[in-house]
């Protein structure tokens, strides 16, 4: 339906979606954008947002004014109200392909002018520091008082105050605009370029920049995953996923733009941002949607010229380049004044954005030692990535990595300027990706329902790439038996299903027909993947294809796609769906292959102590099917880990008794059952080697072993093999009293699998879980090895009440469970419910600490009536829980009875005089209580002096 029509017919459904909240914010953020693209006048713009009119009034000013413009304002009006509204609000409406377009030449307007082009992102920057530009403002006599009066009217939101701003300054002229624009320049730094529109674009100059466009565009309008099957615009089926600066911090969630903003940063003389995920945690697809976003004038307007780079393809490139000859040949050809366009690109770095996706899937590991400065100078194109990356060439360009976290080194790491992690879909991102997936909303209704039965599997869904795969075979997942898809294993051997059985739906096999029918294609697949993954191969020539047997047939299968990264190339090339598909493919091959080399298992498992060299001997493996592509006398190869870690978990997989039946046919039995004993032995020795690395105790001090992440990972390959026996063996030879797994990247997929094995220690030991993204899906998944815990840390772990209304009731079974910490995460006064029944009825509980929460004075009240019936509580910690005096006072009543509280911390609330005095007037009465912290409250100095002077246990 053309976009005019559009706005005809939804008429009621748009004015509800502007104005159905009560607040103006989406029309005016709506306003914002189209005067931003150009498709409002200024005055129009003050014809529609009359101050004092109804907000539904202004709206339908909008939507006629919209509608006598013409289509292409229209489908303005409809992309902005794409990007403005929330997600759940956009299935109501039909948007129909609309697009902002980026016509609107920034570049030769004055100053006032470019306030209306930047409008969107001067609003988001100055609502945090309206007083420092209403102050600039003043001391350069552009405002008067009364100026600054009328932007900061209290009935204003600070969007409001900043948008009111910019209306008065635009009617000051161009000197008062270019106040705020330097004002803004000096608060964000170096790295927000708004001074581009003092730049002079030549001709030439803005045709490159709109065929660069162009190509980012075409390059990223579609996802490669539906590719061989369906076209899936990126649009249609991109869901947010969560994204997170540091481990440490709670911050206010991440969006897109932040990635390359200021918040996180940790070293401002780097340029070099990284995105880390797990592989299939949807870092690519990120990527993607901020190059089209970029494309399209939505988003990172900061930047003139975005060029894109993928790793894959940069592997390929045997030459030396130099910098413009890389940025020319691999991104976007300029037809004319290539000297000057490169000086331009030279003389502005701050307007210019680099991406590198998958420095992981790079050759080469990281190294700083070839320092190169010379931007026209030829170098291999290693040496030229890692000195974009460090800043020795195009220092102030912003670079945008992406990689696993395991092949960050600290060499790359000393030249980030921040790290954020990307850690796959929210719950409720589950839930958006399975309707976009599903147009039909029973089926999608169907999907989820079905994952909401199986939280094995629900925690799966986490990562992205397995949300596909479940929601791409979904026929499979509703017919398959409950409870039979439990494992990473399951979800790939249900895909190798659907896929083998959908090219030929009409002849679907019953039993495990549809393996033997498709031996040959699993066999030459699985031959060309493990070539690929012991040579840090990714992309295959037809060549490749042809020395591993893989013909057309075994292609149309889908598995392997075109490779687009390789589209400047004049042969075709092919890439699997998915890195993780190639590690399936290659562990399949290990399963298989009756010749397979006796070495090749252990060798796999033996990764975690292997040095470069040990790589290199494992190396020795594989066949050197692609020597052409490898580097000739390059030391650096980098180290591929990670994709053999996934091989090995995928092969312990499908080596678990469930699949065993199925390779009889490919596989003689006797070679099977060797295959199979020699993934329990090197499990069972991997584990071993952890544990001979816990020290000795100190005197007095508990016996405790902090897990590498390759512990995790050997318990993950245990879990796939759904093997009791080994991970019974396992535990019955640890013996700790505390077991620290911080930083390990435990999502809700790692807990399913620690639970598998840890319920099956001996004694009971304090679990330590700070800082990792176990979710309320993850604590879920724990439940299972709750009883072997006496004490639970779960800092930083993005937990809030649901999840605690599922942990505590378990908890409290559990005989020895006597201490949680849950320090900085979701939880508010709803969750202490939970708390107050484990209080009343657990009568060996030692500790609680809920620091950094926000249960507020409600909470502690009901804490507070539940500890009238505890007689064992020693530690309670509500530090950082905006408890104010009510919260104290309900506190101080149970102080003054208790007989076994020992140390209370309220640092960081807001409690005052009047509840601190309830405090002093417990501790009167009670002799047990050896210190009541309370730094950081609203107390003044003079009313602390007094305070310590009257009651010495309280520490300010
Ligand atoms: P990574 O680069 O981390 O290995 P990808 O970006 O390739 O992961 O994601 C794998 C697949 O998961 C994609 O091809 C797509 O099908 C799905 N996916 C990932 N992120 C998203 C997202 N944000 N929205 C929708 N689908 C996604």
């Amino acid at each position: 339906m053309l976009a005019q029509e559009l706005v005809l017919k939804q008429r009621t459904e748009l004015l509800h979606a502007l104005c159905s909240s009560g607040s103006s914010e989406h029309l005016e953020r709506v306003l914002d954008l189209l005067l931003a693209h150009g498709e409002l006048e200024w005055e129009e713009y003050q014809n529609i947002q009359i101050p004092g009119r109804a907000l539904y009034t202004n709206a339908r000013q909008l939507l006629d004014l919209v509608y006598t413009k013409g289509a292409v304002t229209c489908e303005g009006l409809l992309s902005a109200l794409k990007l403005t509204l929330p997600e759940g609000q956009h299935a109501s409406l039909s948007f129909s392909g609309c697009s902002l377009n980026r016509d609107r030449n920034v570049c030769h307007k004055p100053t006032s002018e470019s306030l209306l082009n930047r409008r969107p992102s001067l609003v988001r920057k100055l609502q945090g520091c309206i007083s420092g530009a209403l102050e600039a403002l003043t001391r350069s006599g552009h405002f008067t008082s009364g100026d600054c009066d009328e932007v900061r009217l209290p009935i204003h939101t600070p969007s409001q105050q900043a948008r009111r701003l910019l209306d008065h300054v635009r009617s000051k002229g161009d000197p008062a605009a270019e106040v705020v624009l330097d004002f803004i320049q000096q608060k964000y730094g170096s790295g927000s370029s708004l001074n581009q529109e003092k730049v002079e674009l030549s001709k030439e100059f803005q045709k490159f920049q709109k065929k660069l466009t162009s190509s980012v565009l075409a390059q990223s309008c579609f996802l490669s995953t539906y590719g061989g099957t369906s076209h899936m615009s990126l649009d249609e089926i991109y869901t947010d996923v969560e994204l997170e600066l540091s481990h440490d911090c709670t911050e206010a969630p991440l969006g897109l733009e932040d990635i390359v903003g200021t918040a996180g940063t940790k070293n401002v003389e780097a340029d070099t941002v990284l995105v880390s995920g797990e592989a299939g945690s949807g870092k690519s697809t990120l990527i993607q949607r901020l190059h089209l976003l970029w494309a399209r004038g939505t988003a990172l307007q900061d930047f003139l010229f975005l060029f894109p780079f993928s790793c894959r393809k940069l592997n390929s490139e045997q030459r030396e380049l130099s910098v413009q000859e890389l940025l020319f040949q691999h991104c976007c050809w300029p037809d004319r004044d290539q000297e000057e366009i490169f000086q331009f690109i030279l003389d502005h770095p701050h307007l210019i954005l680099f991406t590198f996706d998958g420095l992981d899937e790079f050759k080469q590991s990281f190294s700083d030692e070839h320092r190169l400065c010379c931007p026209t100078q030829r170098a291999p194109v290693h040496i030229l990535l890692f000195n974009l990356i460090q800043g020795s060439l195009m220092k102030g360009v912003w670079k945008v990595v992406t990689s696993r976290p395991e092949a960050v080194g600290p060499v790359l790491r000393k030249h980030l300027r921040k790290e954020v992690f990307l850690k796959g879909f929210s719950p409720s991102g589950i839930d958006c990706f399975v309707r976009k997936h599903h147009s039909d909303p029973t089926v999608a209704a169907k999907v989820l329902g079905s994952l909401q039965t199986n939280t094995a599997l629900l925690g799966l869904c986490h990562s992205p790439v397995l949300c596909w795969i479940v929601s791409q075979c979904h026929r499979e997942l509703l017919g398959c038996e409950e409870g039979s898809l439990q494992t990473i294993t399951d979800v790939y051997m249900m895909i190798l299903q659907h896929f083998l059985q959908h090219q030929r739906p009409e002849k679907t096999s019953v039993g495990l027909g549809w393996l033997q029918e498709n031996k040959e294609t699993v066999l030459h697949l699985g031959q060309l993947a493990f070539d690929g993954i012991g040579n840090t191969c990714y992309v295959f020539s037809f060549s490749h294809l042809k020395m591993c047997g893989v013909s057309e047939k075994d292609i149309s299968m889908g598995f392997l796609i075109l490779s687009k990264d390789m589209s400047f190339s004049h042969s075709r090339h092919y890439e699997f769906l998915h890195v993780t598909i190639q590690c399936f493919f290659a562990a399949l091959h290990i399963v298989l292959s009756s010749c397979s080399d006796r070495s090749t298992i252990p060798k796999l498992f033996e990764l975690q102590d292997m040095t470069e060299s040990g790589i290199e001997c494992f190396r020795a493996c594989f066949p050197a099917t692609h020597q052409e592509q490898q580097v000739p006398g390059d030391q650096d190869t980098a180290v591929e880990k990670p994709n053999l870690q996934i091989t090995a978990t995928f092969m312990s997989g499908l080596l678990s008794d469930r699949y065993l039946s199925m390779w009889h046919q490919s596989c003689p039995s006797t070679t099977l059952e060797r295959k199979v004993k020699q993934v329990s032995k090197c499990l069972s020795k991997g584990l071993q080697k952890h544990f001979r690395s816990i020290p000795q105790p100190v005197a007095g001090e508990k016996k405790s072993m902090h897990a590498m992440p390759d512990f995790v990972w050997l318990i993950k390959c245990i879990y796939e093999m759904q093997e009791t026996r080994i991970a019974k063996d396992a535990m019955s030879k640890l013996e700790v009293d505390h077991l620290k797994l911080t930083y390990c990247n435990i999502g809700p997929i790692e807990c399913t699998a620690l639970a598998y094995v840890l319920q099956h220690l001996k004694g009971p030991v304090g679990l330590q879980l700070d800082n990792n993204s176990i979710g309320d899906v993850g604590v879920e998944q724990l439940l299972p090895c709750m009883h072997i815990c006496n004490a639970l840390y779960l800092r930083n772990n993005n937990i809030t009440d649901e999840g605690i209304g599922k942990l505590i009731p378990k908890c409290i079974q559990c005989v020895n469970f006597q201490k949680i910490a849950l320090f900085n995460n979701k939880l508010t006064d709803a969750c202490t419910q939970h708390f107050s029944l484990l209080l009343k009825t657990k009568q060996n509980f030692l500790s609680l600490r809920l620091w950094g929460n926000k249960i507020g004075d409600a909470g502690a009240q009901a804490l507070a009536d539940a500890l009238q019936n505890s007689e064992t509580l020693l530690w309670l910690s509500l530090v950082g829980n905006g408890v104010g005096s009510t919260g104290a006072c309900a506190l101080a009543n149970i102080i003054r009875h208790s007989s076994s509280l020992e140390e209370i911390w309220l640092t960081e609330n807001c409690i005052t005089k009047t509840g601190v005095e309830c405090l002093i007037q417990a501790l009167k009465h009670n002799q047990h209580v050896k210190s009541l912290w309370l730094r950081n409250n609203h107390l003044s100095s003079e009313e602390v002096e007094d305070m310590m002077q009257r009651e010495s246990r309280l520490v300010f």
